[in-house]
C-alpha cells in the first residue's frame, strides 16, 4: 500500500518544513514541555465544552456530531482524526477547534479543507463546506472546498512527499519567533 501523510502535516509543513521531516523521516518527537501539555488539556476542556453548543454558529439547525473521528483515503493518500464532524440528511462538514489566532493560519484552512475532502469516501455524503473554530475569540470560520482549494492541499501534500523522499534536510524559512516557539528548536542545528 502507497504511502499515507497525516493530515495534520499539511499545516506543521506550511509552519516549518522540516517539522514532517522530523516526524515521518527520523520518528522523532521531542518530549512534552509543560506548555505543550497544558495546551493540549484546555483544548481538550474546549471542545467538551463545544460539545453542548448550539449549532446555529454553523448555520445549521440539527445534525449528529461525530467527535474525534477518524478518515483515511488510498485515493488522496492522507489519513487523519477530524475534531468534529456535522452530518445532517444529506451532506457533512468537517470541524476545526483552534485555541488562539486571530484568524485561522493558511495551514489550518488547508489541514480542515483536507478533513472535508476525505470525509465523502468514509461517510457517504458530499462535504462542500468546512469551519474553523476559534475558541478565544469565539469565531467561526467556513472554508469552501472548491478545486482551488482541493488543487492547492495537493500541492502541499506532494511538496511534503517531495521533502521526505529527497532525503536532505529541507531549508526554513522559519523566523527566529517561529523557531522559538517551536519543540525542534534543541534540534536545528543552524538556529540559535
Ligand atoms: S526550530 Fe525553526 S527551523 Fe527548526 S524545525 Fe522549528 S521552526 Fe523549523
Amino acid at each position: 500500500m502507497s504511502y499515507s501523510l497525516p493530515i495534520h502535516l499539511l499545516r506543521q509543513h506550511l509552519f516549518c518544513p522540516r517539522v514532517p521531516w522530523f516526524q515521518e523521516l527520523l520518528d522523532f518527537r521531542p518530549p512534552q514541555t509543560q506548555w505543550v501539555r497544558q495546551g493540549m488539556e484546555f483544548h481538550q476542556r474546549q471542545k467538551e465544552i463545544f460539545r453542548h453548543r448550539t449549532l446555529k454558529r454553523f448555520g445549521l439547525h440539527a445534525a449528529r456530531r461525530h467527535f474525534h473521528y477518524r478518515v483515511r483515503s488510498k485515493h488522496w493518500r492522507l489519513h487523519g482524526v477530524v475534531d468534529c464532524v456535522l452530518e445532517t440528511k444529506h451532506e457533512v462538514f468537517a470541524v476545526e477547534i483552534k485555541l488562539a489566532g486571530r484568524s485561522p493560519s493558511r495551514g489550518s484552512i488547508l489541514q480542515v479543507a483536507a478533513y472535508g475532502m476525505l470525509l465523502p469516501e468514509t461517510i457517504g455524503k458530499p462535504c462542500r463546506k468546512a469551519f474553523v473554530v476559534l475558541q478565544r475569540r469565539g469565531k467561526t470560520w467556513p472554508v469552501t472546498i472548491d478545486a482551488k482549494r482541493i488543487n492547492e492541499v495537493e500541492r502541499v501534500r506532494d511538496q511534503i512527499f517531495a521533502n521526505l523522499h529527497a532525503a536532505r534536510f529541507p531549508d526554513s524559512p522559519a523566523t527566529e519567533a517561529q523557531c522559538c516557539q517551536c519543540e525542534y528548536l534543541n534540534y536545528c542545528n543552524d538556529r540559535a
